[in-house]
């Protein structure tokens, strides 16, 4: 098999470990546990950040507010390896870390944090800075990091880069072969045959971009001329877009998003093919094992669901002093604060929600962290916080969701609830977490959800799959329709036919338990993008 180094900007591991933000995180992460598992080769190359991402707090006004702290890890090897990369025209050293604890595959970490550098802040703040400082980031993440394979003897036969924040690897590669006389064209050609490339964000400007001038500035493209840039990444030059154009095989992260991502970049000559691969989650990270083995074995499935329930209950009560019901619905709902994510589209119609949050029908847990930056984002995350001081006994808003959170409300909430404006949601691997403890899903059909969606069966969908262009119409029509799902649906099983509940709980357990599980990526992953 191929040795594949995978490279990206970030990666849960263990929530003490303070080096991811969100989704592509949890991926990169359960795929460096999963390649561990079993025995696939692979070294990861990322980023020791000094600060991580943001801690987000909520203050007394109810207003999202980020605070930052250093943080230091004894379980990190110092590899005594250091490399260096010119930024700016100011050489910057790179210490190498590695990571092998946790239960994961080798994970190589580079760290600027070092006193001989004027600018140690580099690998300080995860998404912490827009343009020259994201590309100096990236720069450590793709160029120190090629630099740190060579210098560590690890000979590699694919490069993944797992979103466009690892493309100047790419360079680095093509920059290696020139300088022993290859021309661009050469360069790239041979280059492309090592890479492959993950996309991920269907949203047009999620995608990055950087004036070709900046690139320069920075001294990213190693020598390669402005017409060269433009010829990988157009101009401005788009990171995603240099990405299918410097990799052999790129992959979308769910089959709807195969679909989305080959119309978002049809327009774009030489890029290569883009497959589907489905995201997947490491079980032993995120799943109680007593329920796959309660839903394999014909076992009853509530009472260690409850157990889960209590958990999550204890938990709010200790953080917010909030006492919810354990014989009422909980609905869960965590994710990145994110327009289209919609978190609070669920509040739009009072008359519809309130009588029902009143009487503690249903009993509402958020969590979430928007971008520093964004400013809608926090505008959402305090509009939540304002609906749990209305709904006191019934709606939750959890600060600061980490890995603990994830794995607490992905347990214990009784339903998972997912909204975002379709076709907008990648995969969404919360949903799989959820599914396979038996937590049914309440979601439109996005991301990984029409692949399994059994409606009523295994969980619920709504929305019928609806697009439009409009926001207004999108939301307006999902709304009425999770509405009446939730309704005339999930709220007569869960209080009136508790077996059926209980086999819809077995139903989303077995037939995700497997399609779902990282070991399904990976083998693919190997077959269909690193095998030639
Ligand atoms: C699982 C998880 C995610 C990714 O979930 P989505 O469904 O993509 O939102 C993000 N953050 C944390 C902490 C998680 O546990």
């Amino acid at each position: 098999m191929p040795l594949v180094a995978y490279f990206s900007m970030e990666y849960a591991i263990d929530n003490n470990m303070k080096t991811y933000a969100g989704g592509l995180g949890i991926l990169a992460g359960d795929y460096m546990k999963g390649a561990k598992d079993h025995n696939f080769p692979i070294v990861g190359i990322g980023i020791k950040w000094k600060q991580g991402y943001t801690d987000q707090l909520v203050d007394d006004r109810g207003k999202p507010y980020d605070t930052y702290h250093n943080y230091t890890y004894d379980f990190l090897k110092d590899t005594s390896a250091e490399v260096s990369v010119t930024i700016r025209n100011v050489e910057v050293r790179c210490k190498v870390w590695k990571l092998d604890t946790f239960g994961t595959a080798p994970l190589y970490l580079l760290d600027t944090d070092i006193p001989e550098n004027t600018e140690p802040w580099i690998t300080g703040q995860l998404y912490g800075w827009f343009g020259e400082e994201r590309i100096a980031q990236e720069m450590v993440l793709g160029i120190a990091g090629v630099r740190a394979l060579r210098k560590l003897g690890i000979e590699v036969d694919v490069y993944h880069f797992n979103e466009g924040h690892a493309l100047f690897a790419g360079f680095e590669l093509i920059h290696e072969k020139m300088s022993v006389g290859a021309s661009f064209e050469e360069a790239w050609r041979e280059s492309k045959e090592e890479i492959v490339f993950t996309t991920h964000t269907p949203v047009v400007q999620g995608n990055e971009t950087h004036p070709i001038d900046r690139i320069m500035y920075m001294g990213a493209n190693l020598g390669l001329n402005s017409k060269q840039l433009r010829l990988l990444g157009g101009t401005p030059f788009n990171m995603t877009v240099g990405g299918l154009r410097l990799s052999r095989k790129s992959n979308a992260v769910a089959q709807l998003h195969g679909k989305t991502a080959n119309k978002m970049w049809r327009h774009i000559s030489n890029r290569s093919e883009i497959i589907a691969i489905t995201n997947a989650i490491h079980l032993p990270t995120w799943v109680d094992p007593k329920m796959i083995s309660a839903a394999e074995n014909g076992k009853p499935l509530m009472p260690l669901h409850q157990k889960n329930k209590q958990k999550l209950i204890a938990f709010i009560n200790k953080r917010n002093g909030v006492q919810l019901r354990e014989d009422r619905l909980i609905i869960g709902f965590s994710r990145r604060v994110a327009l289209y994510k919609r978190s609070n589209l669920i509040f739009t119609k009072p008359e519809v929600i309130e009588p029902l949050l009143k009487n503690q029908k249903i009993q509402l847990v958020f969590s979430g962290k928007a971008h520093p930056l964004d400013d809608k984002g926090k505008e959402i995350v305090a509009n939540l916080v304002a609906m749990s001081k209305i709904y006191p006994k019934s709606v939750v808003f959890l600060e600061n969701y980490d890995m603990e959170i994830g794995t607490l409300l992905t347990r214990g909430s009784d339903v998972w609830l997912n909204n975002p404006r379709r076709p907008m949601e990648a995969s969404g691997t919360s949903g799989m977490k959820a599914a396979m403890n038996g937590v049914l899903n309440l979601s439109i059909l996005d991301g990984w959800w029409p692949e399994v969606c059994d409606h009523g069966v295994n969980g619920w969908q709504f929305g019928n799959g609806f697009e439009s262009d409009s926001d207004k119409k999108s939301d307006a029509h999902d709304l009425n329709a999770l509405y009446k799902v939730l309704l005339e649906e999930v709220l007569p099983s869960y209080y009136d036919t508790p077996q059926k509940w209980e086999e819809m709980m077995r139903n989303s357990i077995v037939s995700t338990r497997h399609q779902f599980d990282i070991k399904r990526m990976l083998e693919e992953y190997f077959e269909k993008l690193y095998q030639k």
